[in-house]
């Protein structure tokens, strides 16, 4: 069969099924389930890899009708916490563009509330946001290195979800702040566990990716499937809650026994994925840096890496 027939069947019976969820009330869950299966289009990406072994989605450009999500996601009442530290000087530095980029292009239509961590809750600009969007501010204290910020953001994020997102919202989105929304970045995103492949590291052998080699370490890896960006990753709650939970303690238990692990966080992050394989990847088109010279890969760029400038940003 060419993949022209294909597409057309696979149109033709996710429009059958959406026709059927408007008409019928009461769905079997098995039969929404497929819609959601039958709504990504793997062979709309040739060049790429649109599936894992395990059968998780790898999302990219082309592959979804964004308004079949939207719709889906807005019906269901989907409602999204967005997490982001802007601790020291990364505050000025990037917090600004990352929440009005955010206002343009993150899960619009949904309920999304914002929880930004930092030592200078005054300093937090304030946005205009859209109706069904809110921020909340939540004081965090300064790490005495930019290492640790990033690591401790795993407890922040766990104590925050036990203290106030749960029962607020159904997913939690973890975002780096120096980064800028540029597309939409919207409800496709949304998954029971969400990981997102790094953008310099998609296209290398899994020898060349860095995970932690050192045995002493609760981050070790011999082998592993892909090679993860700490920069975003999300899921149901509960499944945050239990990668930042887990994420913590390894952290800590390396903290014990005097390692850290190569990568900090995002080493643990990798570990965690190994052992509970996220249910749907995000392509880099979700964060792509835009110094990689080879794009072809790129049809959209929905979100970019900021400039780093680590030398006068970073808490050393
Ligand atoms: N971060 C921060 N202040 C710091 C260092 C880090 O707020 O001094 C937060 C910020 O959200 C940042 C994230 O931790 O995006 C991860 O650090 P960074 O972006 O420097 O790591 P990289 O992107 O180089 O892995
Ligand atoms: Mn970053």
């Amino acid at each position: 069969m060419c993949y022209k027939h294909a597409g057309f069947i696979f149109w033709y019976i996710s429009s059958l099924v959406r026709d059927l969820e408007h008409n019928v009330n009461h769905l079997p869950l098995w039969l929404i389930k497929m819609r959601f299966i039958f709504i990504l289009h793997f062979r709309a990406r040739p060049a790429v890899q649109t599936r894992t072994y395990w059968k998780a989605p790898i999302i990219w450009e082309g592959m979804f009708d964004p308004n079949l999500y939207d719709q889906k996601h807005i019906e269901g009442q989907s409602s999204v916490a967005l997490t982001v530290f802007a601790v020291g000087r990364y505050l000025d530095a990037y917090l600004n563009t990352f929440l009005t980029s955010a206002e343009q292009h993150f899960m619009l239509g949904l309920r999304v509330t914002y929880y930004v961590f930092t030592d200078l809750p005054d300093k937090v600009p304030k946005i205009q946001l859209a109706p069904q969007r809110s921020l909340k501010v939540i004081q965090v204290l300064k790490q005495s290195n930019w290492q640790d910020i990033s690591m401790m953001r795993m407890k922040s994020i766990s104590d925050t979800i036990e203290s106030e997102i749960r029962d607020r919202c159904d997913y939690v989105f973890c975002f780096d702040v120096d980064q800028e929304f540029k597309g939409r970045f919207g409800s496709e995103a949304l998954g029971e566990s969400v990981a997102l492949l790094h953008a310099h590291f998609y296209k290398l052998p899994k020898e060349r990716f860095t995970y932690d080699r050192n045995p002493k370490s609760k981050a070790f890896m011999e082998t592993g499937d892909f090679y993860y960006h700490a920069a975003i990753f999300g899921g149901l709650l509960e499944n945050v809650k239990n990668l930042t939970d887990s994420c913590y303690l390894n952290i800590m238990e390396d903290k014990t026994n005097g390692v850290e692990a190569l990568w900090h966080d995002e080493s643990h992050l990798n570990k965690y994925f190994w052992s509970y394989k996220p249910s749907r990847l995000l392509s880099p088109e979700y964060c792509w840096d835009q110094t990689i010279g080879d794009v072809r890969d790129i049809n959209v760029t929905r979100l970019i890496w900021a400039p780093k400038d680590y030398e006068t940003l970073r808490t050393k």
